[in-house]
């Protein structure tokens, strides 16, 4: 399915929606852009990395492949620079250009005799609340668990590596981990890439660019936004320049 191309109008629509959202619920409004064909009442239930995959792409179609993002060294905390390219990120999670097909039924495994799925965005909405990592990861692992709750006497924390080995296995996309290393100190460690969160901060940063000229010409020239936004880019760069923007 081809992507269409959101314009100016509509990246600041999205943004306006998005901006009081979670950040769970603006991956979700990117992703209905991504499927107008579909109803969004069932997105919070998709894997996660339906969703991911999606949102690299839109980022590919909104922004282009290239990603340059800065991260500190968790251990000298010297600022380093990381390049990313989309299609290699989605390569590296087993996506080829011809898979495009909607997956919507979450994988099931199984651990220790009892059925669990992978992971959707309704299950991380509800841990969102906890703190502490592990047990964050526990009450995900409970979410995820398919059996009645009178047949588990087992605790989920045992189950958990073992657990998460499955789920990375048979939604790759879920998490996509960054292996990186300090060219200062050289420490190694393994960030995690959240595709939502970065293009909806580049959303935010393009949105609130748009409102600025807007606000620019509006104040100089006393058009309205309707005005503003049926100008050519040419013409609009041509009066931002002669207002000094
Ligand atoms: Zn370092």
């Amino acid at each position: 399915m081809h992507m269409q191309v959101p314009g100016e109008v509509e990246i600041l629509a999205l943004w306006e929606r998005g901006l009081a959202r979670h950040p769970i619920d603006r991956a979700l409004l990117l992703y209905a852009w991504t499927r107008p064909d579909l109803p969004s009442s069932s997105f919070p239930d998709l894997p996660l990395g339906t969703i991911n995959r999606a949102l690299l792409r839109l980022r590919e179609t909104c922004f282009g492949p290239r990603i340059i993002a800065c991260i500190d060294c968790e251990h000298c905390g010297s600022r380093m620079e990381i390049a990313l390219d989309t299609g290699q990120l989605l390569a590296g999670i087993n996506e080829d250009d011809s898979s495009t097909e909607f997956d919507d039924t979450p994988a099931e495994f199984e651990v220790s005799s009892l059925r669990f799925r992978v992971p959707c965005s309704r299950d991380l909405a509800a841990v969102t609340g906890e703190r502490d990592l592990k047990a964050a990861a526990v009450k995900l692992l409970e979410q995820c668990c398919l059996e009645h709750p009178e047949n588990i006497d087992a605790g989920f924390a045992n189950l958990l590596a073992e657990a998460e080995a499955a789920m990375e296995e048979l939604d790759p996309a879920a998490g996509i981990n960054l292996s990186l290393s300090c060219e200062d100190c050289g420490h190694s460690w393994l960030v995690e890439f959240n595709i939502g969160t970065l293009l909806w901060d580049e959303i935010d940063v393009r949105a609130r660019a748009l409102l600025a000229e807007v606000h620019s010409l509006a104040q100089a020239y006393g058009w309205t936004e309707p005005e503003i936004f049926a100008l050519s880019p040419q013409r609009r760069a041509a009066y931002l320049d002669m207002v000094g923007v």
